[in-house]
């Protein structure tokens, strides 16, 4: 957004960052990214106790550092099915149907893996340098049971298997910030400011003028001419809307928040993916597990080649699990690596593993206040698999997980099973692993969603319905969760309103 906006000499930005820089060298090496897990980079959240994950408190990275959490993802690059905007489109958001927003991905990426040359956009999106073998017998695992290839879930058909496209440039993470900020940095319209927490909205008579920031333990006040543009993603933007006293007056009364604007739905539709790990045991020793070695480590800084390119997760399908679906409601994610609780359970021995998630979710969440000072993290709750129906689609995953892992492709590698174990044998104890194992794929969205319905918060040009000059630009906006990973979207959410801002403010 910030680098958009400011192709406009005349137009000044001040970019807030709660957070440090990205440049930690486990934010460039692309197979480190779970070791920021948890880190001073990290927001470090958890949910609230989830109803039906034997309430547990889930584990939520989001990305604390410039870039935000495209500096700390596993780099699939994924635009979603067409079905998903068209969906949007339906839901009363004039001008994001699939043939609105395509131009805006197209936009946006610079994609190796469909032209030699690059299309050309700021976002290097490419094919991994490094497949790990076991890899390559999942792709074959997949056409052995009868499920297609697919070279581009980019392309024409998102549904088969294949291997991913990354965002990564000459073997290191390309995020949001390397493709757009830095190449802005020196324009003297940009100001950037980091280990700057936005805390309030300053709101004059229902018009945004000015943010309230933690800066060096003091309270600052930036005033803006035109307007303030919220991009904390699908946690913090709802947050720092409730914090300014917009959202439903009665949680906010409730909250000790003095309500300036009742918007009942801030906060609200919260949807995510969820997802559970199948982990088996290599016999052979082909795996991540033996990439972090000093001259992997020497491989990666001086030819940026050999496995520590790789993203973890480096191939996957996509599926439909029943009839009279639009879209893909299954994505299985493979990867060379034993991936059970973020990858922070390690194992020494070579292992693989497959995840099932479930990318239709019914489940509806919410963010909402849980005290009133500004720095303490918001409650999170995202209700994961609260219908049958979703069980269903993640326990037929785990079921595919395991006919793959048994197939002649797998045969040379195919060690025990770790996760959850061959104990774990009917669909009821299969569910039931399921709800003692789950986490997020960390895609929340929604939670300030477009729309025009009484819980839309923000209209189909982001600005948030009964204010004037305040704007929500990021995951939160999504009306309903696309089937496939949200990075892409985002992005893609950022070009169109950097479009929509420019024609606002000429019109
Ligand atoms: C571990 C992980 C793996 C993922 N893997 C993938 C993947 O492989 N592919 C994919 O497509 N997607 C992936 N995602 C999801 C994807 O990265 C996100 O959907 C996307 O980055 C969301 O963008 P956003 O702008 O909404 O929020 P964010 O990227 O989270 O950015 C929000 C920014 O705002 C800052 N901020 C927040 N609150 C404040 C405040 N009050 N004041 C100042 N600054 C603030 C944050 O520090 C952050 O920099 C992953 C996410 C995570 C966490």
């Amino acid at each position: 957004m910030a680098a958009r906006l400011t192709e406009n000499p005349n137009v000044r930005v001040l970019l807030l960052e709660a957070g440090g820089a990205d440049t930690a060298k486990e934010v460039r090496i692309p197979a480190a990214f779970s070791k920021l897990f948890k880190s001073n980079c990290d927001w470090n959240y958890s949910t609230e106790e989830e109803p039906y994950l034997n309430g547990r408190r889930l584990y939520w990275p989001r990305g604390k550092m410039i870039g935000g959490s495209s500096s700390m993802n596993a780099m699939i690059y994924i635009r979603g099915n067409p079905a998903d905007y068209d969906g949007w489109k339906r839901l009363g958001n004039e001008g994001w149907g699939f043939a609105d927003v395509l131009p805006y991905f197209e936009k946006l990426e610079n994609r190796s893996a469909s032209e030699p040359q690059g299309t050309g956009g700021p976002l290097n999106v490419c094919d991994l340098r490094c497949v790990n073998e076991i890899t390559r017998a999942f792709l074959a695992a997949a056409e052995e049971i009868g499920i297609p290839a697919n070279r581009d879930f980019n392309g024409a058909k998102q549904e088969g298997a294949g291997l991913y496209q990354v965002t990564q440039k000459n073997g290191s993470r390309h995020s949001a910030s390397d493709a757009y900020l830095k190449p802005a940095r020196r324009r003297s319209n940009l100001a950037v400011l980091t280990r700057a927490h936005a805390t309030r909205v300053v709101i004059e008579s229902h018009r945004a003028v000015g943010i309230e920031y933690v800066r060096g333990g003091a309270i600052q006040r930036a005033r803006v001419e035109r307007e303030v543009i919220l991009a904390g993603g699908a946690v913090n933007s709802p947050q720092l809307l409730l914090l300014s006293g917009i959202g439903p007056a009665d949680e906010l009364s409730r909250a000790s928040v003095h309500p300036i604007h009742d918007l009942p739905g801030v906060g609200k539709n919260l949807q995510d993916h969820p997802m559970v790990s199948v982990g088996y045991l290599s016999t052979k020793p082909v795996s991540l597990a033996s990439a972090e070695s000093l001259s992997n480590f020497l491989k990666w800084v001086i030819f940026k080649q050999g496995p520590l390119t790789s993203n973890v997760a480096e191939a996957g399908i996509f599926l439909r699990t029943r009839e009279g679906l639009d879209a893909p409601d299954l994505q299985m994610l493979f990867g060379p690596a034993y991936y059970v609780n973020h990858g922070l359970d390690r194992r020494k021995e070579h292992c693989f593993g497959f995840g099932p998630t479930l990318i239709a979710p019914e489940s509806r969440g919410s963010i909402s206040l849980r005290s009133t000072n500004l720095l303490d993290a918001p409650a999170i709750r995202a209700n994961y698999l609260s219908t049958d129906a979703e069980m269903r689609v993640i326990v037929e995953g785990v079921r595919l997980a395991r006919q793959l892992a048994h197939t002649m492709a797998f045969q040379p590698y195919r060690g025990d099973e770790l996760h959850p174990g061959a104990h774990v044998k009917n669909n009821d104890e299969i569910a039931a692993f399921i709800r003692a194992e789950a986490q997020t794929l960390y895609h929340p969205v929604g939670t300030c969603k477009m729309g025009t319905d009484t819980l839309a918060v923000v209209d189909p040009r982001l600005r948030v319905r009964g204010m004037q000059a305040l704007r929500v630009v990021d995951a939160s906006v999504m009306p309903r969760i696309p089937a496939g990973n949200t990075n892409a979207p985002t992005i893609m959410i950022a070009e169109k309103a950097a479009d929509m801002i420019r024609e606002d403010s000429n019109g």
